[in-house]
């Protein structure tokens, strides 16, 4: 039988990072074995729809590169279906009208079980304990029960990749199952993630939706990666793998039981990691998108091999170059005290011959310094705090270079009229 999985989200909040994972291990599973990957909105539960949610969910899957097979479904368009299963169940007295509302009857005796992929473990629960659920709403809509069951059957999901939250709901989707006479699907349940205080996973730990990553400027691919490792160790043991990679690897076996941890120090230098071994060309198409292409294309271009090694996120390039498209702010640097020194640099840069170059620039400074019984170091501290207002930048000489000459003695001249 073809392998289908599902993304079945409720849209009732933006799309989180958990959700991320899983979403790309019901891909990941579905490509493996060459099935189909499917969205599936599950917007029944009229009182909790967020509008915008649901472009938010579709936006996440397409910046993830997740692509989902087929049409979206919504499970709103699918009233009629519901309520047809739900009346077979009662035309079987299996299920009861009261206040308006469909109820399943529960069977009290016996055991409910399943072989959870997750662990290969068995899940069993006593049937005693399971009370009668509502299965259609007095609002004609149906609840999860009813319609995970009906829709996972019909559509012929098979395993169903869902978060551990959902085990404890197991006992009525096998009772509902059995009571349609269908079979039961395999089901892989996922750990639940947690933050680095080993409390689920919430804002607290940092964790946001997952487009804020974008917002914050991490990369699709290294939010790919470091899900999918949120409880899965590959058997190759990478640590860096590609979407086709993971497809190759993936396997629900492996994943593990225990509660993995979110840790967004690690996923930043993953993203690190990604924008190092990046082409230049690519990361600078991305630096360009991020800062909403506000700048030519060849700023960019020459940005890139000087800040590569530099950052970890996209908008770490903002802090570190903004210099080069803004007039800096001195306000809290102290360089008042060396304004006779900014003098003697100025009276420098405007005798040397443009353009301007690496080793001559080199020296003229170093000599400086020594007649002015300074540290090298702080002679070109002193330069870099002059263009950038910033005692962080990328190498100096390189900056001055897409700075310009002129741009540069002009910086100073402005600096020195401060006072
Ligand atoms: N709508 C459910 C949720 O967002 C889906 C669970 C499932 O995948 O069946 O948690």
């Amino acid at each position: 039988m073809s392998v289908k999985t599902r993304f079945a989200p409720s849209p009732t909040g933006l799309m989180h990072i958990g959700g991320v994972r899983t979403a790309l291990y019901a891909y990941l599973v579905a490509k493996k074995a060459q099935g189909t990957f499917s969205l599936r909105i599950e917007d029944t539960d009229q009182a909790r729809l967020v509008e915008g949610t649901e472009e938010d969910i579709i936006d996440t899957l397409k910046w993830l590169g997740l692509q989902f097979d087929g049409e979206i479904i919504y499970q709103s368009k699918r009233m009629d279906i519901y309520k047809e299963h739900a009346q077979k169940l009662i035309g079987a007295e299996k299920a009861y009208e009261k206040d308006g509302a469909i109820y399943f009857k529960t069977k009290k005796e016996g055991k409910s079980k399943i072989v959870d992929l997750v662990g290969n473990r068995e899940i069993e629960f006593d049937n005693s304990a399971q009370d009668d659920f509502v299965i259609l709403k007095s609002d004609g809509y149906p609840t999860y029960h009813l319609a995970h069951v009906v829709d996972d059957h019909l559509l012929e999901t098979n395993p169903v990749i869902r978060g551990a939250e959902w085990i404890s709901s197991l006992p009525k989707h096998i009772m509902l199952f059995e009571a349609f006479s269908w079979e039961i699907p395999q089901y892989a349940h996922l750990p639940i993630i947690l933050g680095t205080d080993k409390s689920k996973l919430s804002k607290r730990h940092g964790a946001k939706a997952a487009l804020d990553y974008r917002q914050d400027g991490f990369l699709a691919e290294a939010i790919l990666n470091y899900m999918a490792l949120l409880g899965w160790t590959p058997p190759s043991g990478k640590e860096v793998l590609s979407l086709d990679e993971m497809i190759e690897e993936f396997d629900l076996a492996d994943v593990h039981l225990a509660n993995p941890v979110f840790d967004i120090t690690k996923l930043e230098w993953m993203n690190g990691e990604y924008i190092r071994k990046s082409q230049n060309s690519k990361l600078k198409s991305q630096i360009w998108e991020f800062l909403e292409r506000r700048h030519s294309e060849e700023l960019i271009e020459k940005i890139v091999p000087l800040v590569k090694d530099r950052i970890k996120k996209l908008s770490d390039v903002v802090p570190l170059c903004d210099f080069l498209w803004e007039t800096p702010e001195y306000d809290k640097l102290k360089v008042e005290s060396k304004k006779e020194i900014l003098i003697k640099i100025l009276e420098k840069m405007e005798g040397m011959e443009k353009p301007w170059k690496a080793d001559i620039f080199e020296k003229t400074f170093r000599e400086l310094a020594d007649e002015l019984g300074i540290k090298h170091g702080d002679i070109f501290q002193l330069i870099r705090i002059a263009i950038s207002g910033q005692t962080v930048t990328p190498p100096l000489f390189e900056s001055i270079q897409i700075l310009g000459e002129e741009e540069t003695v002009q910086r100073l001249k402005q600096l020195i009229a401060m006072w």
